[in-house]
């Protein structure tokens, strides 16, 4: 049982898990490269501690210095948030061998769930339907490949095993593109992920990204908090996410969520976790498990009520989950825009500092964020600037509290994509729901060219 724990990461999320930790009474290090050495969210923790350079390779990725600090402080546990550390199964290990708490699945699953077809595999053993595709590595002879891809039919998919974050995958539209997308592919995976190895899988021509938010606890308890849909993505990064997911039958989500909590029971999971769903002509395929907490958790929190970083928190703890699943309900319906550091149109990263800022409020509204004005906006990290969330009663209201939201949020100083986001609410599609994840990237276009 720890009562100080140390946040391995920066930003919203970092401040989002300080904030989770003081709800239970626990002491709170932060951890900072020297780059965010004046970072307002540091000021919220107990303890900040400088574990390295502005390099993340040589401080947020730092597991050594990381352990360290946590020694150092007299931390108990390490909460690792999303990206950096978070889903690296040899830093788990390390913090459990350090005899400390990894809030988070055991360094196992995390191995097992990050190599994206071993996953599959563990996923089709427990019943959780998949992207058609074998779960096994591509043959190096490429007339192999060739008739696994004539199999599957045209478009495919090549994806590396241990690929992530929207990298290490290659749409192959036709036979001719095969053989260029393999070598490249391969090279990439190599290069980014350590691992070569490839796998391949129907392209899905026009699905929504749908996922399931689960929860586990160490005494057997798997529960499914209900879904998200995440299907409008630039370059397969999310941009707004909405629960629950428009339109879809509510008993299929809970049969699928049903399945996705046994499978978790299947593969000894313990926290919080994602399953990944491509939902395309009423039938739901699964492409990952994030063995972490989402950025996008906070839709989830609005439409349940439950705080998803607190009960990581409480589940590291050893405690049980005093919920069953009957107790768990999605009330009305919840949206998130991502308001990055960035061109509205090009996309281009902007840094700098917040001159001046207001955040919206109101009934419903919600901003996960740790800028403040003369926030230095550093070039260096992840463009993530803050989360508007709203909730309304039903989607059409959840809208346009939005709209309103959106309207109220001002920020000078350096660019951001808050006025894509309020043409974007303009859009009759999206206002319809249920778009696919090709949407966004046609209407850019229609928008570039009108
Ligand atoms: P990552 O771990 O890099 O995020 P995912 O496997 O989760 O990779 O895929 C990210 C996105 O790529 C999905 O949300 C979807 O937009 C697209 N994608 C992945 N697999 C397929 C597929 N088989 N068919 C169509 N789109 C896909």
């Amino acid at each position: 049982m720890f009562d100080a724990v140390l946040v391995a990461n920066r930003g919203e999320i970092a401040l989002r898990i300080i904030r989770a930790a003081r709800t239970l009474g626990l002491r709170t290090i932060a951890v900072h490269s020297t780059e965010d050495a004046k970072a307002g969210w540091l000021a919220e923790a107990d303890t900040a501690i400088a574990i390295g350079p502005a390099r993340a390779s040589a401080s947020y990725l730092n597991g050594a210095a990381i352990l360290m600090a946590a020694q150092a402080t007299g931390a108990g546990a390490i909460h690792p948030g999303y990206g950096f550390l978070s889903e690296n199964a040899a830093f788990a290990q390390a913090v459990t061998d350090a005899g400390l708490v990894f809030v988070g699945p055991p360094a196992d699953c995390i191995r097992r769930m990050g190599d994206k077809m071993a996953a599959k595999r563990a996923m089709r053993a427990a019943g959780v339907p998949c992207v058609p595709g074998p779960d096994t590595p591509l043959p190096q002879d490429p007339a192999a490949v060739r008739a696994l891809a004539e199999d599957l039919g045209y478009p495919v998919m090549i994806k590396a095993a241990g690929g992530g974050g929207g990298r290490g995958m290659r749409l192959v539209r036709t036979p001719a593109e095969l053989a260029p997308a393999l070598e490249q592919t391969r090279e990439e995976a190599a290069r980014f992920f350590g691992d070569p190895t490839l796998y391949i899988e129907k392209f899905l021509t026009a699905p929504r990204h749908v996922e399931i938010q689960v929860l586990c606890d160490t005494h057997g308890t798997a529960l499914w908090l209900g879904d998200r849909d995440c299907s409008l993505q630039r370059r397969h990064q999310k941009l707004m996410e909405e629960a629950p997911a428009p339109g879809i039958d509510r008993a299929a989500v809970a049969a699928l969520g049903a399945r996705c909590a046994e499978a978790c029971r299947a593969i000894d999971y313990v926290g919080a976790g994602t399953f990944e769903f491509l939902y395309q002509d009423g039938a739901f395929h699964f492409i990952e498990m994030n063995t972490r907490i989402q950025v996008e958790h906070p839709v989830t929190e609005m439409v349940t009520g439950l705080d998803i970083v607190a009960l990581q928190l409480r589940v590291a703890r050893g405690e049980r989950l005093d919920l069953d699943q009957t107790q768990i309900a999605a009330r009305g319906h919840a949206i998130e825009c991502r308001i990055n550091a960035e061109h509205p149109s090009t996309f281009v990263p902007s840094a700098g500092t917040i001159a001046a800022l207001r955040l919206p409020q109101g009934q419903g509204v919600r901003v996960d964020t740790h800028i403040g004005v003369n926030e230095k906006i550093p070039a260096c990290y992840d463009s993530l600037l803050a989360k508007l969330i709203v909730h309304g009663t039903d989607r059409a209201d959840a809208l346009r509290r939005m709209r309103e939201a959106l309207d109220d949020l001002h920020v000078e100083g350096i660019e951001t994509t808050a006025p894509l986001h309020r043409r974007l609410l303009r859009d009759p599609a999206i206002e319809a729901g249920a778009v696919g994840i090709d949407h966004l990237e046609r209407w850019l276009w229609s928008e570039a060219a009108a």
